[in-house]
């Protein structure tokens, strides 16, 4: 086994840099960058970092821990080095050159500490999340998982399920003999029960999934109505073009916000209008396709135009330019900034709804397997409820279930899962 190295903390600049060494041979790497004694596990010390020629290349805060007890489960060393780009590159190349020490692939160290045990693959997907997290409601649901929220869950299923599948087991053993009780409405409670929460964690995982994702909120109207200054009032940035002349914003232009902790991605759609000129036409559809698939559509009206496409329950409908008509109660104004924090109050609070409906199950991965092992139980329900004689074909199923539990969590082989969730993985992770 290799003893691994790379860059922990962001590549550039800073006060700190975190380089992670993990694997067996961090002791010689002690021995022969460290100047002094080796350092004591678990306790902060300061020692030299030194060059192949003895020379000084940092003075670096270091920790050690020693294997199993660390991230990766294997011995690891941590120096905390001075944050520039020069001293990084030198203790990087300091560490290729020690016998068995190689840097790390994208994700090898948590690859590491998960054969080690140290987590499941759902925390591992939590962690990957983790470290993307921009706002605070993407940042909750990843500790959620991080901590093993789903694994626990998963955890619970299990032992019902195989509990249901040992009494169908136990009562096949004494078919011959005078069986103690019917076991029956034992097993179809305890399947029923673990049939309801796979399908919740089912239903929750759309919404999870917009929490990792975003939500898309498509602005909709004429052009001219006022979408792009009011994104730039969203934004309280310059990030689209606000222009006199209709149809300056040809195609979708994409703002991506954090409303009330919320990951949001306004889109602002090319004018709905009908257009003669073909490649304008191509434009339009474009927007009305994007508009039509977004979470939310905020319809932008100057006056009383019809809206140009079908709006639905919950989105929301809003006169422009409010400060034009200031007899008239309502709207948003962009240009006084009138309304638009009640908008976006608006908006997070449809959408916070959603988010509160997310489940743990936060993957396409998760539900693929779940909805496969609520097809197994509900077989096994309907054999359990036919008699003894399909006491055997009904516990099939349940095993078929549990492989499927398994898989989410990576408790059976899942190598094709492994290098799809390793490849999003920054270095020195
Ligand atoms: P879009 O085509 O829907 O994106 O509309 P724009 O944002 O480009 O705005 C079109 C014109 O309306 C520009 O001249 C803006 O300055 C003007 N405008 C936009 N919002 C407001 C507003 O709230 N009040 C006033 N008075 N003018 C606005
Ligand atoms: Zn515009």
């Amino acid at each position: 086994m290799d003893t691994i190295f790379a860059l922990a903390s962001a590549v550039g600049r800073s006060g700190v840099s975190v380089i992670r060494v993990s694997g067996p041979d961090v002791g010689e790497v002690c021995g022969l960058v460290l100047r002094g004694s080796r350092p004591e596990p678990r306790l902060a010390s300061v020692r030299q970092v030194l060059d192949t020629d003895g020379g000084i290349l940092d003075e670096a805060l270091v920790l050690r821990f020693e294997a199993p007890h660390s991230f990766t489960g294997e011995h690891v060393l941590e120096l905390h080095v001075h944050g520039s780009v020069a001293i990084v590159n030198a203790v990087l190349r300091r560490l290729g050159e020690v016998p068995n020490c190689r840097l790390a692939e994208p994700g090898e160290f948590t690859r590491r500490a998960l054969v080690n045990g140290k987590m499941d693959l759902t925390q591992v997907e939590g962690l990957s999340d983790l470290i993307e997290a921009q706002t605070e409601a993407q940042r909750k649901l990843a500790q959620q998982i991080a901590s093993g929220g789903l694994s626990t869950v998963i955890d619970g299923l299990r032992t019902d399920l195989i509990h249901a599948a040992a009494l169908l087991e136990a009562s096949i053993d004494f078919a011959d003999e005078d069986v103690p009780e019917d076991v029956t409405p034992e097993v179809s409670r305890l399947l029923s029960a673990s049939l309801e929460r796979m399908e919740k964690l089912v239903s929750g995982q759309k919404y999870a999934e917009r929490v990792r994702e975003g939500f898309e909120v498509a602005i909709v109207g004429l052009p001219n109505v006022g979408k792009s200054s009011l994104l730039n009032a969203f934004a309280g940035r310059e990030a689209a073009i606000t222009s006199n002349f209709a149809g300056t914003t040809r195609d979708i232009i994409e703002v991506q916000m954090d409303v009330d902790g919320i990951p949001v991605t306004f889109l602002d759609t090319a004018g709905l209008r009908d257009a003669s000129d073909p490649v304008e036409q191509i434009g339009v559809l474009r927007g009305k396709t994007r508009a039509e698939d977004a979470d939310l559509r905020l319809f932008l009206l100057e006056a009383d135009e019809s809206l140009p496409i079908e709006k639905r329950d919950e989105d929301i409908v809003i006169r422009s330019k409010s400060d034009l008509r200031p007899d008239e109660a309502g709207g948003v104004s962009s240009v006084t900034g009138a309304g638009v924090t009640e908008l976006l109050d608006r908006i997070g609070a449809i959408l916070g709804e959603r988010v509160a409906k997310s489940g743990l199950a936060s993957r396409d991965r998760h539900t693929a397997a779940l909805n496969s092992a609520s097809v197994n139980v509900e077989e096994a329900i309907r054999l359990a409820g036919l008699g003894q004689d399909h006491y055997d074909i009904s516990a099939e199923e349940i095993r078929s279930a549990l492989r499927l539990l398994d898989e989410v969590v990576g408790r059976v082989d899942v190598e094709n899962v492994l290098d799809v969730i390793f490849a999003s993985f920054c270095l020195g992770k």
